[in-house]
C-alpha cells in the first residue's frame, strides 16, 4: 500500500540561512527535469532553502510548487521539451512575496516524494492511474498552513544514513509541565544537542520535524520520514508519573500490545497530543489503522524492534545505574510510518528531580547523545 503525500507546507526556521538576504536564485546548473516513463523527477537548485508547498490540481492536470520569493532569471529553457509526460512547464511571480512554478501534465502523476536537501528540492512524481490523480489533487487549505510548520532542510553529507529527530510536542502542546518546564521545551533542547553530535561524526545526515516552537501534527511527523526515505526515525520524549520514584530513559518500539499498563497509559498521553492542539483526525486515523495491517510494516516492525534493543542497551551501559533504562513496546501513533524503523524514547522523568536535572543538564544529555550515536553504529553495521 502506498500512501500519497497530497500537501507538503514546509515553512523553514531561517536560523540558519538567514545570512543571505532578497529572493533565493534559481541555478540553471543543477536544476533539471527527468523522466524514466514511470517517474518523473524535478530537481530545482537555488541559491538557498526557502519555505515551499507542492501540490497536485486536476483539470487540467497540473503539478504546483508555490514558494516564497524566488528570482527565475537563470531556469534553464526548453526543460520540458524532452520530458513527453510534461506538456509545459510555468513559472512566475504569483502574489506578494510568493512564486508558483508549474508543471502541466500529459498523463496522471501524483507526488511521491518532496524533499528539500540543503539548497535542492527534489520532487518526484508516480505514473497513477485517473483515479488515483483526482483523488490526490486538491488545492491547499488555508487552515493546515499554519499547522504544519516545520524546519525541513537535510544537513550532512549527501549519501549517509539518515536520522530524522523528532522533538515531540511544540506550539500550543506542551506536552507534560513540571516545576514550569515543558516537555516540548527539553525534548527540543535534547534533540538540538544530538543533531549537532550526529553531524559532528559526519557519519550521519540529519533532518528535524522541528527546530523551533512550532506544532506540528502526528501524521506531519511520519510524512516527513517518509518523504524524505530516512533511514531511522527517532521520536524524542520526557516522562511524567504522578506519584512513584519512576527513573531513568525507556526506549519504545510500536506494538499494538503494550507492554503493561505504564507503556498503555504512555502512548495514550503521547497519541493525544493532536487532540491538545485541537487537530481533528477524520480520515486519517483510519489511513493510518490501516497501513498497520499492511505486510510490508512487518520488516519495519523487526528493524525499529532490532535498534530500540540495542538503544536501550547502549543508554543502559552509558547512564545512570540507580535509573536503569528500559526497553517497552506499546502503540504510538507518531511510531506509524509504513516503511521507516522507528523508535520513541522517553528520555527520562520530569516528575523525578534528579531526572529534570539531567534533562536540563549538558553534559548528561552529551553522554545520552553518545549512547544514541553508538547505538546507530551498532544498527547499521548490522543492517548490513
Ligand atoms: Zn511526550
Amino acid at each position: 500500500m502506498r500512501i500519497y503525500i497530497s500537501v507538503f507546507w514546509l515553512l523553514l526556521s531561517f536560523t540558519t540561512v538567514q545570512a543571505q538576504t532578497g529572493p533565493a536564485r534559481v541555478l540553471p546548473g543543477e536544476t533539471a527535469l527527468s523522466s524514466n516513463g514511470y517517474s518523473v523527477t524535478l530537481v530545482l537548485a537555488l541559491s538557498r532553502a526557502v519555505p515551499y508547498r507542492v501540490f497536485t490540481l486536476d483539470n487540467p492536470r497540473r503539478l504546483v510548487l508555490d514558494f516564497s520569493d524566488i528570482d527565475f532569471t537563470f531556469m534553464p529553457s526548453g526543460m520540458a521539451d524532452n520530458v513527453v509526460q510534461v506538456s509545459d512547464l510555468r513559472f512566475g511571480y504569483f502574489k506578494p512575496e510568493q512564486s508558483r512554478l508549474i508543471l502541466d501534465l500529459s498523463e496522471p502523476f501524483t507526488i511521491e516524494t518532496a524533499v528539500f536537501d540543503d539548497h535542492l528540492l527534489t520532487v518526484t512524481l508516480a505514473r497513477a492511474s485517473n483515479a488515483e490523480f483526482s483523488q490526490q489533487a486538491n488545492p491547499p487549505i488555508d487552515g493546515l498552513l499554519a499547522r504544519n510548520q516545520t524546519a525541513a532542510i537535510i544537513q550532512g553529507d549527501a549519501g549517509l544514513p539518515l536520522v530524522v529527530l523528532d522533538a515531540g510536542h511544540g506550539g500550543i502542546d506542551p506536552g507534560a509541565i513540571r516545576n514550569e518546564v515543558a516537555e516540548k521545551k527539553v525534548t527540543l533542547l535534547f534533540a538540538l544537542q544530538l543533531r549537532d553530535a550526529l553531524l559532528e561524526t559526519r557519519r550521519f545526515r540529519v533532518l528535524m520535524t522541528r527546530e523551533d516552537d512550532s506544532y506540528l501534527e502526528l501524521p506531519e511527523r511520519i510524512r516527513l520520514a517518509r518523504a524524505s526515505q530516512a533511514d531511522i526515525f527517532i521520536s524524542l520524549h520526557a516522562n511524567t508519573v504522578e506519584q512513584g520514584v519512576a527513573r531513568g530513559t525507556t526506549v519504545y518500539s510500536l506494538s499494538d500490545e503494550a507492554s503493561n499498563d505504564e507503556a498503555a497509559n504512555r502512548a495514550e498521553f503521547e497519541n493525544r497530543s493532536d487532540i491538545v492542539a485541537g487537530a481533528v483526525l477524520l480520515g486519517q486515523e483510519d489511513e493510518i489503522a490501516n497501513i498497520l495491517i499492511d505486510m510490508a510494516q512487518r520488516e519495519t516492525n523487526a528493524a525499529s524492534v532490532g535498534f530500540a534493543d540495542i538503544l536501550g542497551a547502549t543508554l543502559r551501559y552509558a547512564l545512570d545505574d540507580n535509573a536503569p533504562s528500559r526497553r517497552m513496546a506499546a502503540g504510538f501513533r507518531v511510531l506509524r510510518a509504513v516503511d521507516t524503523p522507528s523508535v520513541l524514547v522517553e528520555l527520562g522523568f520530569m516528575s523525578n528531580t534528579t531526572d529534570l536535572a539531567n534533562l536540563m543538564s549538558q553534559s548528561w544529555r552529551h553522554e545520552a547523545n553518545l549512547a544514541i550515536i553508538a547505538a546507530l553504529d551498532e544498527w547499521l553495521i548490522l543492517a548490513e
